[in-house]
């Protein structure tokens, strides 16, 4: 026996547009066109199960809706499995022709999950189960397909599911962490800052941040987590302020969508006030990307910040579409180079024509510029020629937690030991580059 669990993509658009009106008549054509592809749907009523007696069960096969815009097929007879994909792909395909509903021709696809009794349950809550297990992995590879049921798929739903119930206790167990990767100047080889990055050590495991990050984007966790990131810096900040002067900013990466809470300036404010660091200890970094979807709505926080001292800096720039316009009446401090182009520079004519445009641009508008993930000399030789000097990346250091960032600068660069430090000098500079000497942040001062 097969269970075919079809649930509709995107019906809430339906409902949403053309009202629920239309809605329910969409429901309606589909569920006719659901019972055109099994043989004995109409039969099925309680009463006409117990006239046949139960042997007869085996002939029938239903459809029926479960709620919403979700349906099951019963196929009670399939040979194999074949029998019951070729069933899905019957109903994939019949959902593909316009429905015309509410005076408009709307098109609907499907996603299908099935699973094989016995052979994926051996009640009708597991088998249910595991088609909906079956169903949720088309809908993530990209819906309008079907697919069958394995314990291969199930193992993740779980995995997913036990990764996000930890996650939402990662705060109270104090399982975040923040790593550290310093920002460089490679004329002097100082530190002039650090930016910070979440790490979640969960059970004693460090869970890389691309496995959970997205996870808490989509759970909305991540707004308490960059909340927490902002006093946790402030925290780091003042540790570093005692032990070794520590007087630049740490940077902490928000989604544009928390620079829209109007209390975010007071809690960057309680955060600093809490340790007694002044507000440009936290930086701020807004991706290229986030900040243009959200512009409007994230001006006026722009501009707050800036006024109590708060630097914001454009994270993977040129990736995103800029308004360049814009850039120049932003309350921006710093652009960074997206490692993308770092990582071309110099092999590719475009990349290379790109580090340029952004650095000349960064000039004219007064900004700071910093080239994120630097990995070789070459590269830092090349940035430095063309203007750039400020830098992260693996050539200086990985993100590390705080007490090995104190280390790395106590063991390989005040000793001046690291192959990177001394290899570029004020000769090294191009014209262009000579005339950003000097010129600082467009950072209005407080008040
Ligand atoms: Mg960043």
């Amino acid at each position: 026996m097969a269970l075919l669990l079809i649930d509709l993509d995107r019906f809430k658009v339906i409902n949403d547009t053309l009202g629920h009106g239309a809605g329910d008549e969409l429901l309606m054509e589909v569920s006719r066109r659901l019972r055109s592809c099994v043989r004995h749907s109409d039969q099925v009523m309680e009463s006409s199960l117990e006239a046949m007696g139960s042997r007869s069960h085996r002939t029938l096969e239903a459809v029926g809706r479960l709620g919403g815009d979700e349906f099951v097929a019963l196929l009670p007879e399939v040979s194999d499995e074949r029998d019951a994909e070729r069933v899905a792909k019957r109903i994939l395909d019949l959902m593909r022709e316009p429905i015309f509903v509410g005076g408009q021709e709307c098109f609907v696809t499907a996603s299908v999950g099935i699973a094989l009794y016995p052979r994926d349950g051996a009640t009708m809550a597991d088998v249910l189960r595991n088609a909906d297990v079956a169903m949720y992995a088309v809908k993530s590879a990209g819906r309008n397909n079907a697919t069958l049921y394995s314990p291969m798929l199930a193992g993740k739903g779980r995995e997913k599911l036990a990764l996000e119930t930890d996650l939402h206790k990662a705060l109270e167990r104090e399982e975040l962490v923040l790593h550290y990767q310093p920002k460089i100047d490679v004329r002097s080889a100082r530190m002039i800052g650090a930016e910070a990055l979440m790490r979640w050590r969960r059970g004693g495991q460090l869970v890389p941040p691309g496995d959970f990050i997205p996870l808490a984007e989509e759970t909305g966790l991540i707004n308490p987590f960059s909340e927490w990131a902002i006093k946790e810096a402030a925290r780091q900040a003042r540790e570093w302020q005692d032990s070794f002067g520590f007087a630049e900013s740490i940077a902490v990466n928000l989604p544009s969508r928390l620079f829209e809470r109007t209390d975010l300036v007071e809690h960057i404010h309680d955060a600093v006030s809490t340790y007694g660091v002044p507000h440009h200890s936290i930086q701020l970094e807004i991706t290229e990307t986030g900040l243009m979807k959200e512009l409007q709505s994230v001006i006026p926080s722009l501009h707050r910040l800036n006024e109590i001292g708060v630097e914001i800096s454009i994270d993977d720039f040129g990736t995103g579409y800029s308004s360049l316009a814009y850039l120049t009446t932003l309350p921006i401090s710093e652009l960074k180079i997206d490692r993308s182009f770092v990582r071309d520079l110099g092999l590719t004519p475009a990349s290379t024509a790109i580090v340029k445009a952004i650095i000349s641009l960064a000039r004219a508008l007064g900004l700071r510029v910093v080239a994120e993930g630097v990995e070789s000399l070459r590269q830092m030789e090349a940035l430095h020629k063309e203007g750039c000097w400020l830098m992260q990346g693996f050539l200086f250091s990985r993100p590390q937690p705080a007490e090995d960032v104190e280390a790395w600068l106590q063991q390989t660069v005040l000793p001046r030991k690291a192959p990177w430090i001394g290899k570029v000098g004020e000769d090294d500079l191009s014209e262009a580059a000579r005339a950003l000497e000097g010129r600082g942040p467009r950072l209005k001062p407080a008040g």
